[in-house]
C-alpha cells in the first residue's frame, strides 16, 4: 500500500496531523514506538499533572484542531490522555504502535518508512517524534537492554530494582515502583543511583516521594555511584555493574564497592538527548548555532534547517512539534534565521494542520 503520508510519533502532533489527513480524505500512517497514542506524554508527565491549553504570548490565533485542545480549566494528564485514546478509537485513526522508526529511504516517487515491524510507503513522510529521544547509558559493553521508560510498573514487583537518574523523571519512576510494590506488599527494594551527590527534584515530586516513604516504600539511595559495565554472566543473564563507595588510593589503587543488576531489573533515567543524531543518520541539514546569531538556542546547539512549511532539506520530509522545538533555522524569502518555536500542545497541533494543509495542496497538483 502507497500512502500519502506517513506520520512518525503519536503525540499531539502525529495524532493531529492523522485526523487533519482523515479529514482532507489523504491516507496515511501513524507509526508509534510506545504501546499507545501519547505515549511520550504519559512517558514524561508526572503523576496527576494538569494539562494546561497553553499559548505563546505572541500567537493570536486558537488551536487550529480543536478536538484535540486541552481543556480551558486544566485536567489532570491520566484525564487528557484517556480523552484522546477514545477520540483516536473514536474517529478510528489508522495507527502502528510499538514500532519503533528506524530510517527513510528514498525511492522514485515514494519513501520506505523503516520500522521494527517492517517499512511502509509514503509519498510524504511527517516527522513528529518529539524532543523527548531518552539518553543511552554510556558503560564499558552494551548497555542496550537497560529500559529508558517505565512503561509498566508491576514488571519490577518482586525484583530488587535499580533506577538511575537524579532528576524529577527519575524519581517519578522511583515512586511509581514504591507504590506498586506497596500495593502488592513487596518488600523488595528500590535502589535509586546517581553519579552526583545530590539528587535534583522539584518541590511536588519531593513530596510525593516523601510520601511513598512514610507509606513503607522500602528505598535505598546510592548517591556518588556510576554504572560502569555492561556484561553477560555464566549463566548468559545480561547485567549492569554499577561502582558505589569508590576510594581512589594515592598510588593509582582505586577501592571500591559495586554492585551487578540484572538489566532486566534497571531504568536509566538519564535526560533526553536532542534530534541532531537521528537528523544525521537521516541527511536532514542542520546548523550549528555560533555566539550572536541564536537568540533561544545556545552556542553549539544544532537547529534543523526547514522553510515555511515546516520541510526540511529532504524535500517531502516534513518535521513538526517537538522535535523542532525550542527553535529552528527558518529559510524563508533567501535568508536564514533563528524561529523561536515553543514545546507547548498548541504549537504541536498547530504546526500539524499547517503542514497537513500544504501537503494536501501538493498533492493536488502532482
Ligand atoms: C512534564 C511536562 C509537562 C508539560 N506540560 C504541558 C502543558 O501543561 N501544556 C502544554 O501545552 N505543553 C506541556 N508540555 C509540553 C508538551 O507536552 C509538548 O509540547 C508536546 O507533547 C509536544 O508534542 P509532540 O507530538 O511534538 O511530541 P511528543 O508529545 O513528545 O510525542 C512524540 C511521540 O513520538 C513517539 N516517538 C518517539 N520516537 C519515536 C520513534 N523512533 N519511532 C516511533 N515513535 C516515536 C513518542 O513515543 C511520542 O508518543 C509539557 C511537557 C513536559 C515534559
Amino acid at each position: 500500500m502507497l500512502y500519502d503520508v506517513i506520520i512518525v510519533g503519536a503525540g499531539p502532533a502525529g495524532v493531529a496531523c492523522a485526523y487533519m489527513c482523515k479529514k482532507k480524505g489523504l491516507s496515511y500512517l501513524l507509526v508509534e514506538s510506545g504501546k499507545s497514542v501519547f505515549q511520550g506524554i504519559i512517558n514524561t508527565y508526572p503523576e496527576g499533572k494538569k494539562v494546561y491549553a497553553s499559548k505563546p504570548k505572541e500567537m493570536a490565533g486558537g488551536f487550529l484542531v480543536d478536538e484535540l485542545r486541552p481543556p480551558d480549566k486544566p485536567v489532570t494528564v491520566e484525564m487528557y490522555v484517556q480523552y484522546v485514546q477514545h477520540f483516536v478509537q473514536h474517529e478510528n485513526l489508522s495507527i502502528i504502535t510499538e514500532a519503533e522508526f528506524q530510517d527513510i529511504e528514498t525511492h522514485r516517487g515514494f519513501f520506505q518508512v523503516l520500522t521494527s515491524k517492517g517499512g511502509f510507503k509514503g509519498k510524504k513522510v511527517v516527522l513528529s517524534f518529539g524532543n523527548s529521544i531518552p539518553r543511552e547509558l554510556t558503560v564499558y559493553g552494551d548497555a542496550k537492554m537497560v529500559a529508558k521508560t517505565l512503561d509498566d510498573p508491576k514488571k519490577y514487583i518482586g525484583l530488587r530494582t535499580l533506577v538511575i537518574g537524579g532528576g524529577n523523571t527519575a524519581a517519578d519512576v522511583v515512586i511509581s515502583i514504591l507504590k506498586i510494590k506497596r500495593q502488592h506488599n513487596d518488600s523488595q527494594p528500590v535502589y535509586w543511583a546517581h553519579v552526583s551527590e545530590t539528587f535534583d527534584v522539584n518541590k511536588e515530586t519531593a513530596q510525593r516521594l516523601g510520601e511513598e516513604i512514610l507509606l513503607g516504600g522500602n528505598i535505598r539511595l546510592l548517591p556518588g555511584a556510576t554504572p560502569r559495565i555492561g556484561e553477560v554472566d555464566d549463566e548468559g543473564i545480561d547485567r549492569l555493574v554499577i561502582r558505589i563507595n569508590e576510594f581512589k588510593e594515592s598510588d593509582g589503587i582505586e577501592l571500591y564497592h559495586a554492585m551487578s543488576f540484572p538489566m532486566k531489573n534497571v531504568i536509566a533515567c538519564i535526560g533526553s538527548q536532542g534530534s541532531a543524531t537521528l537528523l544525521d543518520k537521516l541527511q536532514i541539514q542542520t546548523i550549528s548555532c555560533t555566539e550572536g546569531i541564536c537568540k533561544v538556542a545556545k552556542e553549539g546547539d544544532r537547529l534543523v534547517l526547514l522553510n515555511s512549511d515546516f520541510e526540511t532539506t529532504r524535500k517531502g520530509i516534513y518535521m513538526i512539534g517537538g522535535a523542532v522545538s525550542p527553535s529552528y533555522m527558518k529559510v524563508a524569502d533567501g535568508a536564514i534565521a533563528e524561529e523561536k518555536h515553543p514545546n507547548l500542545i498548541y504549537t504541536a497541533i498547530n504546526d500539524a494542520a499547517s503542514v497537513v494543509e500544504t501537503i494536501f495542496s501538493k498533492l493536488q497538483t502532482t
